[in-house]
This record gives C-alpha cells, structure tokens and sequence, in this order.
C-alpha cells in the first residue's frame, strides 16, 4: 500500500465516508486498534495494488485501523 496526498482532506471524507454524516476533521476520534485519540484531520490515504483507495488512522503504518475503527471519544 502506498500513501497518497489529499489536497481536500473535508471533501475527500465527504466523498468516501463509509457511513452516514462525515466528521469534520477538527473532530477528535478514538482509533481502536492503537487506543490512541486522534483528530479526524489527521487522517491518511492509502492505495493498494487494484487501485482502492482506503482512509486509514494518522498512525497508519503502523496501526492497521481505518475510518471504520474511529469511535467517539467517551
Ligand atoms: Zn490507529
């Protein structure tokens, strides 16, 4: 998987958030596979060898989780 750049990070989540209601990316998420907070702003893009692309935690690579693994703060 390779990282790409998002120049419009508000309108690429609005583009391709799985579910309904997109955060803003000033919203603070907790990511549970690292268990670390984060703001949804933060986030990265990777692409993978057929061409999907998947919107992973800021800590990507080195926790595996993406936007689905985003759960409000408590
Ligand atoms: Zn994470």
């Amino acid at each position: 998987m390779k990282e790409i750049k998002i120049e419009d990070k508000q309108k690429y989540l609005e583009e391709n958030y799985p579910f309904a209601n997109p955060p803003k990316l000033t919203d603070r998420k907790r990511c549970i596979h690292c268990e670390k907070e984060m703001t949804v702003g933060d986030y990265k893009v990777f692409i993978d060898e057929y061409g999907d692309e998947y919107i992973c935690c800021p800590n990507a690579p080195k926790c595996d989780g993406t936007v689905i693994d985003w759960f409000p703060l408590d």
